[in-house]
């Protein structure tokens, strides 16, 4: 349910708020400022919005997750406050009971994740859309975003590259980061904003492969089979999960998990090792007494599957780091399993993008210090998570930020003017 603050202007006309940008953080703000009685215009560059959106519905839509919030807030490590601030303001629960108002109930995984019972995102977008329209959201497709025009409005070029230069009191850019560009978010926004001096983290994937050096006959024989239930330790972090072999490296959820650890280890060293264990749940004696027992005419990889209950691809991760001699290095080497990455994958297929507007350029309404008036939402923002709901709940989280600091800064500024007028009455009153 998402919370009702009070009207934006209490006198004359309502607020005109520009929107650039149809993802999940610029529809929530357009919901959030269109229920506050503003008039919403959202413009945004594809044929459709929310085309990313609909991509992560393949994998189910995981929507947020049902662990406690101080757990769920800690995910975002820096800037984790500004992070904080704006998911307790929209939080998982309230996340849920939006996704069941739009008739899209749903249920908490084995693994804690919140998804749409449908596991997927078009019903959902559908009921979001038909919302909008009801609430008076006019959308715009097919325009782009080129800039600033006047104080607080944008600029855009629409389908026949003229330039359009609509009036706005003010404006939230929800452009997005710059993973999948073909789906409308390329981070062109970057060197725009840069120009008008906003301090920009450079943009880098995240919740992405890793490269791996893999032998031509191990990545060619079994990319695309899983590692399933392993754990994964980079540093003094670990994490359990699934991965996928790919013919470069691997990627999954567990390895998206280690990502930020992963990226420092590359930048500072320009490798990351992770060890990987692939029994997590038995301990490495019960694992050796295991394999010790008699193997009799059986291959090795046949005894491997059968005492220690490893499949093809698991028995094959071995011999690539080298199948010790004895059934004690057997075990130990089960459990910990050295890899070297040497490299992140890029950003056309990552999940999510690292890096965005620096917070020390906003305020807590999330506007822009340098261009009072324009508000920022969503993934350009700087902060990072792993997947598990985090990424579209801080998307949504901080779209409703965005919208309410609009309407509240130009409430405020409604007033100041107001109060100005009636002291320079006071002034001239003989
Ligand atoms: C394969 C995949 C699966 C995913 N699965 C999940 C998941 O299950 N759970 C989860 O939490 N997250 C998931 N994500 C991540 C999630 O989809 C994103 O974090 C989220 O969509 C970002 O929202 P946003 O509104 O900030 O940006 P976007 O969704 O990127 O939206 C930004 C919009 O702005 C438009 N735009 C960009 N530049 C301009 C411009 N110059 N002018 C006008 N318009 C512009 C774009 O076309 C786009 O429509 C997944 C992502 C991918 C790629």
């Amino acid at each position: 349910m998402i919370e009702h603050r009070p009207q934006a202007a209490q006198t004359g006309d309502p607020p005109r708020l520009a929107i650039v940008g149809g993802g999940p953080a610029g529809l929530m703000a357009a919901e959030i400022a269109a229920r506050r009685g503003a008039r919403v215009t959202v413009y945004e560059r594809m044929g459709a919005p929310a085309r990313k959106f609909l991509l992560a519905g393949r994998g189910g839509l995981n929507l947020t997750h049902s662990e406690p919030l101080p757990q769920f807030l800690k995910r975002y490590g820096e800037p984790a406050d500004e992070i904080a601030a704006s998911v307790r303001g929209f939080s998982p629960e309230q996340l849920i009971s939006w996704a069941n108002d739009l008739g899209q109930p749903t249920f908490v995984g084995t693994s804690g994740r919140v998804f749409p019972k449908t596991m997927k995102a078009s019903p959902l977008l559908r009921a979001w859309l038909q919302r909008l329209d009801v609430l008076g959201v006019e959308l715009k497709t097919r325009h782009t975003w080129n800039g600033f025009s006047r104080n607080t409005a944008p600029e855009l070029i629409d389908a026949h590259g003229s330039r359009v230069t609509p009036a706005a009191d003010a404006t939230i850019l929800a452009l997005g980061g710059a993973s999948w560009p073909r789906l409308g978010s390329d981070g062109s926004w970057v060197s725009i904003l840069r120009s008008a001096g906003i301090e920009i983290t450079p943009l880098s994937a995240s919740n992405c492969g890793v490269e791996i050096a893999w032998s031509e006959i191990f990545a060619g024989k079994f990319a695309g089979h899983p590692l399933k239930r392993i754990g994964v330790q980079i540093g003094d972090v670990t994490h359990r999960g699934e991965a996928m072999i790919t013919r470069a490296g691997l990627e999954g959820g567990v390895i998206y998990a280690c990502g930020r650890e992963i990226r420092t280890a590359l930048a500072k060293d320009g490798r990351a090792t992770v060890v990987l264990d692939l029994k997590p749940d038995v301990p490495e004696a019960a694992l050796a007494a295991r394999i010790d027992r008699p193997r009799g005419r059986q291959s090795l990889a046949n005894h491997l599957r059968k005492t220690a209950a490893l499949d093809r691809q698991a028995i094959a991760l071995i011999h690539e780091t080298g199948m010790p001699i004895g059934a004690a290095a057997i075990a130990h080497r089960i459990k910990h399993i050295p890899l070297t990455i040497t490299g992140l994958g890029g950003l056309d297929r990552a999940i999510s993008t690292a890096g965005g507007i620096a917070f020390r350029g906003l305020d807590a309404r999330l506007m822009l210090l340098q261009k009072p008036g324009i508000f920022v939402a969503g993934e350009m923002l700087d902060w990072d998570a792993p997947t598990g709901g985090y990424l579209l709940q801080a998307c949504l989280a901080t779209g409703a930020t965005a919208a309410n600091g609009a309407l509240d800064w130009l409430s405020d500024r409604t007033r100041q003017n107001a109060s100005n007028d009636g002291r320079r009455v006071a002034d001239s009153t003989p």
